[in-house]
């Protein structure tokens, strides 16, 4: 069989510029000036730029040190350290990082992450980003809070949203004291406004692999997510996305799809496995089958933001995440996305450190399969930790799986 090659994007090497802008305002020397606020990746980024902060995301520090392998080896510092081998492998990896003083921002001539001035964070996924933050706090002795959001939510009621609201405006005095600058009610809903319009054209990048062939996988969105995550709120994404998006629908007039020859379309559930997401895209593209969606990268849509109601809306958007729902509206989201892009097969990624953002679990996919009769598989594995992986494994039966959807 010929070598298969992946197709790359013309508008990544755009996004490869704009993210090295982002990191250099954070991190270059003119960074010094700033005040730094890291925020956990669905956290309210928005209050934070409208109060003037540089927004630092560790979670993306942590995607780059699995992307890049260099995680592997961070980890056991962190271990030692007394953070368990079984906890989140972002925040093991990112402290084991900054207990060793290396980080891929080195390679970029970057000292590494910035130091915070606070650190923000909401529970809405997970209750280790807080314990990451609070790890830092107590390193640099400054001040940690945030949202503490429900979790296993069913329906995102009027309750919920005032709960979250509430917190969201309390955080504003101890922001404005720590920034130095009041709020300005309209910088926040003009802030608000660009995330949502960033949110919108991300939705319409993922949407396009509804089409058949798919112009875009699960392992490019993985990377073409970066602006959606970290720069959201500022024009320079929303301007990234339409570029993308224009390509995306070149390919679509042209009959181009991401996987040469598609015959099967897998939805991921979970988390990537982000030192191996080359290898899997590869063999995806070899069976030609594509991955075309999936909960993960779908997380960063937030309809529900609005301009009007700045409070509100965040609070709505930030817990209706798939993430911190429980399994009724979980299942409900799968069985329309299922449809929606035509799905095969579903493939539920257990991730070992990550038991808040692995489904397959408490028999979901079993009722999901159930309703359906699409079929699935499940893989073990983790975001960042290899030594949770075995490639061999995950190649059997990723293989005997689409042997199985030929048969179907
Ligand atoms: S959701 Fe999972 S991967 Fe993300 S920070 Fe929490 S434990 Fe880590």
């Amino acid at each position: 069989m010929a070598s298969i090659e992946l197709k790359n994007f013309e508008a990544s090497k755009k996004m490869k510029g704009l993210m090295g802008q982002y990191f250099t305002e954070l991190m270059g020397p003119e960074a010094k000036e700033k005040k730094i606020a890291w925020c956990t990746s669905v956290g309210p980024a928005e209050l934070l730029r409208a109060l003037g902060f540089e927004v630092y995301f560790p979670e993306n520090h942590g995607a780059m040190l699995g992307a890049t392998r260099m995680a592997t080896d961070l980890i056991p510092l962190a271990n030692a350290r007394g953070f368990s081998p079984d906890i989140c492998s972002y925040l093991t990896s990112d402290i084991g990082s900054y207990l060793k003083g290396e980080s891929p921002f080195n390679k970029m001539g970057l000292s590494g992450p910035p130091k915070a001035d606070v650190l923000v964070f909401n529970t809405n996924q997970c209750r280790d980003v807080k314990d990451w933050f609070q790890f830092y706090a107590r390193q640099w002795d400054v001040p940690c809070i945030g949202l503490h959001t429900p979790r296993s939510i069913g329906d995102v009621d009027e309750n919920i949203v005032k709960f979250v609201a509430k917190q969201i405006e309390e955080l504003v005095e101890p922001l404005e004291k720590i920034g130095g600058n009041k709020l300005d009610m309209d910088k926040l809903k003009e802030v608000i406004n660009l995330s949502r319009k960033c949110t919108q054209l991300w939705k319409a990048v993922l949407e396009t692999a509804a089409n058949s062939p798919s112009p875009i996988t699960f392992f490019d969105e993985t990377i073409q997510m970066g602006p959606a995550v970290v720069l959201r709120g500022r024009q320079d994404a929303i301007d990234y996305y339409e570029i993308l998006l224009a390509e995306l629908k070149q390919r679509l007039a042209d009959g181009v799809g991401a996987v040469e020859g598609e015959n099967y379309r897998i939805y991921w559930e979970g988390m990537p496995i982000w030192g191996k997401l080359k290898n899997l895209a590869l063999q995806f593209a070899e069976l030609q089958t594509a991955v075309v969606a999936s909960t993960y990268c779908n997380s960063w849509i937030f309809d529900t933001l609005d301009p009007d109601k700045p409070f509100e809306g965040m609070a709505r958007a930030y817990s209706e995440l798939y993430i911190c729902r429980s399994d009724e509206p979980k299942e409900a989201y799968m069985e329309r996305m299922i449809e929606r892009y035509n799905i095969d097969g579903v493939l539920y990624h257990n991730a070992k450190t990550c038991p808040n953002n692995s489904n397959s679990r408490y028999d979901m996919p079993q009722r999901l399969n159930a309703k359906t009769d699409i079929p699935f598989v499940i893989i073990d594995g983790d975001l960042n930790d290899l030594r949770l992986y075995s490639e061999e494994q995950t190649r059997t039966n990723i293989e005997a799986f689409c042997e199985q959807l030929s048969q179907a």
